[in-house]
Order: C-alpha cells, then sequence, then structure tokens
C-alpha cells in the first residue's frame, strides 16, 4: 500500500513525501479511504500508531475540495491535554503547507487575546483542548454551526481527566448532520457508550 493509492490529491501526497513518510501505517492505510468516503469512525488505536495523520490529511482534502461560507471553521478537533493539541497543530502544518487552509489552537495556559484575534481572522479549523473551547465559546468568539468534521482523539484520556461533561457539552453545539471520528486506546463502557451516542453507522478500525 502506497500512499498516492489511498486517494489524496498531490499537494498533500508532496507534503507527506517532504516529511519523509515512505508507506502509510496501518490505521492510515485502513481509515484515510473511509473518511474520504465522508464515513464516521470509530478507531482503537494509541499514540505512535501515526492516527494523527490519519485524520488530518483526509480532512485537509476535505476542507481542500470544499467552499468556506465567511471563514467559519468548518472541522473541530478535541485533544485532552495542551501537548497533544499543539503536536496535532504542529502535524497540520507539515501536512497542509501546500493547502491554503488556516487554524487556531485554542488551549489553556495561553493569552485569550492571541486566540481571540486568529478566531475574528477566521479559520477553516478548530484545534482545542475541551475547557478553553467552551472558554471561547461562552464569550461568543467561535461560531460552530458550520462544522462539519468533528475529531474527539484520546477519547478514554478524556474520561480519565473528567472532561466527558465538557465534551458532551460542545458535541451538543454541533450541527448534527457532520461526520465524526472518535479514537480510544481503550473501550471501557463509558467510552463505548459516547461512541454509540456520537457516531452514526461508523467503520470501525483497530491497529
Ligand atoms: P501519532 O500516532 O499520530 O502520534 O504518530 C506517531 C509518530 O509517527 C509521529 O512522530 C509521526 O510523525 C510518525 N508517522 C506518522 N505516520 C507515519 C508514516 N506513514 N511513516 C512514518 N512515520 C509516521
Amino acid at each position: 500500500m502506497l500512499f498516492s493509492d489511498l486517494g489524496l490529491k498531490p499537494e498533500i501526497l508532496r507534503a507527506v513525501d517532504d516529511v519523509g513518510y515512505t508507506t502509510p501505517t496501518p490505521i492510515q492505510a485502513q481509515a484515510i479511504p473511509y473518511v474520504l468516503m465522508g464515513r464516521d469512525v470509530l478507531g482503537i488505536a494509541q499514540t505512535g500508531t501515526g492516527k494523527t495523520a490519519g485524520f488530518t490529511l483526509p480532512m485537509l482534502e476535505i476542507l481542500a475540495s470544499g467552499r468556506a461560507r465567511a471563514r467559519m471553521p468548518r472541522s473541530l478537533i478535541l485533544e485532552p491535554t495542551r501537548e497533544l493539541a499543539a503536536q496535532v497543530a504542529e502535524n497540520f502544518e507539515l501536512y497542509g503547507k501546500y493547502e491554503k487552509l488556516s487554524y487556531a489552537l485554542l488551549i489553556g495556559g495561553e493569552s485569550f487575546e492571541d486566540q481571540i484575534k486568529k478566531l475574528d481572522r477566521g479559520v477553516d479549523v478548530l484545534i482545542a483542548t475541551p475547557g478553553r473551547m467552551l472558554d471561547l465559546f461562552e464569550r461568543g468568539k467561535v461560531l460552530l454551526a458550520d462544522v462539519k468534521i468533528l475529531v474527539i482523539d484520546e477519547a478514554d484520556r478524556m474520561l480519565d481527566m473528567g472532561f466527558i461533561p465538557d465534551i458532551e457539552r460542545i458535541v451538543g453545539l454541533l450541527p448534527p448532520l457532520r461526520q465524526t471520528l472518535f479514537f480510544s486506546a481503550t473501550m471501557p463502557p463509558e467510552i463505548r457508550r459516547l461512541s454509540e451516542a456520537f457516531l452514526s453507522n461508523p467503520k470501525q478500525i483497530s491497529v
């Protein structure tokens, strides 16, 4: 299996080639075609499996082929920690370097002012931790009406950190007609229940 077999456009393949990846990891090979088809995905995968590119690459492809409405965010990626959110942002920049897509990194411990400035200019993707995301939403700074792709990453860590009520609130704010990609290293009953609530007819992938 080659990256070029997955249905990604040349600009994204070139960016992947620049990073130096030669072949997709198992989660990438399995997830990317289904994400591109518009399917919901339940990925049971640990960090280190390449799952970040597994959702970022097809998301870039989908966003690049669509039109933004007044640059309202069309995609929301939720991460349990600032560090993971920052890593996803780095990946987004690497893989999206030939695309004209923008993102805002909404994490705690950083100034609200800079994040709000970024949001006011308009972005395609939000990469956020749940607390900061809700805080900015309550301040009226985040528009969620155009979000078509939701990624919930590291769901079991969200559970350990007590973020499930925040996640449920955020999902309740999103348009119901959307694509959802849900990743967890383990599937305890509470996470199984959440995945069933958030996903519709998902393609399940375990690596
Ligand atoms: P992740 O599980 O998304 O945190 O990725 C783990 C590490 O694998 C990161 O350092 C990525 O840069 C790297 N990686 C992701 N996809 C590939 C690939 N197809 N080939 C080689 N390395 C990769």
